[in-house]
């Protein structure tokens, strides 16, 4: 764990004044880190029957597919508005700076499928909430949902009680 916090660094006042960003783009860019973590992941869900792992846009599609080619199950993305070119459902979030909207295919899963949900930060919890929502309308069964780093001093977690939540790293 100390190795993979060693990758992620503090961008201050990233992407607004006041706010300190937790960058794991050198974390992505190391082939022992990155594996490590996609590893220790698969660890955790090898042994459970996984349908799909779903990633949210940007950084959640990249850990999100590495894991799902690790576990050997379908990859679903969920997209900022507007880039899911075939029938969508979307879900608007408050975020830690902003608000924003995110949509899933409409046809991306079968009702009853297992899935694990990814993403590379857990802050507030208003995303994750959002695309829980959006997997729940499509009738999937959340095994979980899963973060590389867990922002704790957030709360985030409370946001997501119904949830079973892991995260690899916690500040
Ligand atoms: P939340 O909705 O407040 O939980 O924010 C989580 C979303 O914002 C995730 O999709 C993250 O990618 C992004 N995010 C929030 N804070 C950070 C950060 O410090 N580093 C990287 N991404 C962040």
């Amino acid at each position: 764990m100390e190795m993979l916090k060693a990758k992620i660094r503090d961008i201050p006042d990233f992407p607004q004044p006041g706010v300190l960003f937790k960058d794991i783009t050198p974390l992505l860019g190391d082939a022992k880190a990155f594996g490590a973590a996609i590893e220790l992941f698969r660890q955790r869900y090898g042994n459970r029957h996984v349908d799909y792992v779903v990633g949210v846009e940007a950084r959640g599609l990249v850990i999100g597919a590495a894991l799902a080619n690790a576990l050997g199950t379908g990859f679903i993305m969920v997209r900022k508005p507007g880039k899911l070119p075939a029938e969508t459902l979307q879900a608007t979030y408050q975020l830690e700076y902003g608000s924003d909207s995110l949509e899933i295919h409409l046809d991306a899963m079968t009702p009853g499928s297992q899935v694990v949900i990814v993403d590379d930060v857990l802050a507030t919890g208003g995303t994750m909430t959002a695309v829980t929502e959006l997997v729940a309308t499509l009738k999937a069964d959340i095994i979980e949902v899963a973060f590389l780093i867990e922002l704790s001093f957030l709360n985030g977690r409370s946001q997501l009680k119904n949830h079973s939540l892991y995260s690899l790293i916690q500040y």
